[in-house]
């Protein structure tokens, strides 16, 4: 029943818009991963900031289980209890009043932007469409995405976009200025950008975007799928802003590799989305939800979020002494277990050769660009596994300066 399945089946059988690496990996726990060969990684990557419990963590193991053995699906014409019970969760622990569930962050993200069409459209008229958004920003792969996200490559090709989308620098509050008016229904940012370089919204730009939003009758919209669910040490990151958005939505870390989304919102936003006008087959499915309610459940106590203030100050102090011994960094930054590091100039564009030589070593890590290390590992990773995470990560920095001398 079971073919060998080899890097090369990739190539074979799948449309190559991704270029996976040459190991195979097979098996996880906790922070560490095994491969076919049975060689052993630390995990400083959780495959993209998702699997911030680590692997098969046994409580989610034991909750999928249990969920497994009563039901697996119900539509949507149905009340679904692990749904409502992670939906009460949510309300209970963020801002929100009302949630809406997709399988991913672009389907949460395409329910965030359709709503603040909608609600713009309900409350002053079609004319109120504009959605303001951010150079290098990252908003997930489907059309309407791509066209709010702030990256040219990803629309490439696929044009015609949806329109009325507006793009400026990040932390720029002047450029936001020149491209906010009346007929904006959005401003739409991540408080930390991800695949844009792990960049963080500054606390005033924030404050002045909310403000804008205020004046203008635009809604703010919070994209957290990355930032998201303890990574940067609190539940969500615009508690750490002192802003409220209107809308946020989460996704990646909250099924901890099970596909489940979520849009949140405030009532009067929510009545928006009326009856009909939106909806998803799986959004919401028991099976996600029984999960992302125990990933909740263990994340938000101060034992894990204490955790990741802990952890964050020994990557940030790893990376540091590393930088002392070997000057590849230019700026080490982030929130939580969301990290970056920043090449030097002489490193430019060459961010995947660490990755590779950390590979080699038996680290899996990240890049965010061309010129940024990015580490989001598990929020639970043990002491041990970082300082040995780091000793590897050492080897392929020395590695990968030597390959540049
Ligand atoms: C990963 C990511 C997305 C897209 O999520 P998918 O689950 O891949 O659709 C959207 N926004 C941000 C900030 C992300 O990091």
């Amino acid at each position: 029943m079971t073919e060998q399945v080899t890097r090369a089946t990739f190539d074979e059988v799948m449309v190559p818009s991704y270029a996976p690496a040459a190991i195979i990996p097979v098996r996880g726990e906790g922070s560490r991963v095994w491969d076919q060969e049975g060689k052993e990684y630390i995990d400083f990557a959780g495959g993209i900031a998702v699997t911030a419990l680590g692997h098969s963590h046994p409580t989610l193991v034991n909750t999928m289980r249990e969920q497994a053995g009563k039901l697996w699906h119900l539509s949507n014409i149905m009340t679904n209890e692990p749904a409502l019970r992670l939906a009460k969760k949510l309300t209970e622990k963020t801002f929100a009043d009302r949630v809406f569930f997709a399988n991913s962050g672009a389907e949460a993200n395409e329910a965030a932007f359709k709503l603040a069409r909608r609600y713009a459209f309900d409350h002053f008229g079609p004319e109120k469409n504009e959605i303001i958004s951010f150079y290098q920003s990252f908003h997930g792969r489907t059309l309407f995405t791509v066209s709010v996200g702030g990256q040219a490559k990803y629309k490439e090709g696929f044009e015609p976009t949806p329109g009325g989308i507006h793009h400026c620098a990040f932390n720029d509050i002047e450029a936001v200025k020149a491209l906010v008016s009346d007929k904006t229904c959005a401003i739409v940012m991540e408080p930390i950008q991800g695949e844009g370089g792990i960049i963080p919204a500054d606390k005033e730009f924030a404050k002045q975007i909310r403000q804008l939003c205020d004046e203008h009758n635009a809604l703010l919209v919070y994209d957290e799928v990355q930032s998201g669910v303890g990574r940067t040490g609190t539940l969500y990151a615009y508690e750490q802003l002192g802003v409220t958005p209107d809308i946020l939505t989460s996704a990646k870390a909250l099924g901890n590799g099970f596909p489940v989304g979520a849009m949140l919102a405030t009532e009067s936003v929510a009545k928006s989305l009326a009856f009909g006008t939106h909806g998803s087959t799986y959004g919401g499915n028991p099976m996600a939800a029984a999960i992302a309610e125990a990933v909740i459940e263990i994340i938000d106590t101060d034992e894990v979020l204490n955790g990741v203030k802990h952890r964050h100050q020994m990557f940030v102090d790893a990376l540091t002494a590393i930088n002392e011994k070997y000057d590849v960094f230019k700026e080490i930054r982030g929130m939580g277990l969301l990290v970056g590091a920043e090449v030097k100039e002489k490193y430019a564009g060459h961010a995947k050769d660490f990755f590779s030589h950390a590979s080699n070593e038996g680290l899996l890590m990240l890049v965010a660009g061309p010129n940024v290390l990015r580490f989001t590992p598990s929020l639970i990773i043990p002491d041990e596994d970082i300082k040995e995470g780091f000793a590897r990560f050492e080897r392929a920095v020395a590695q990968t300066v030597s390959d540049h001398q």
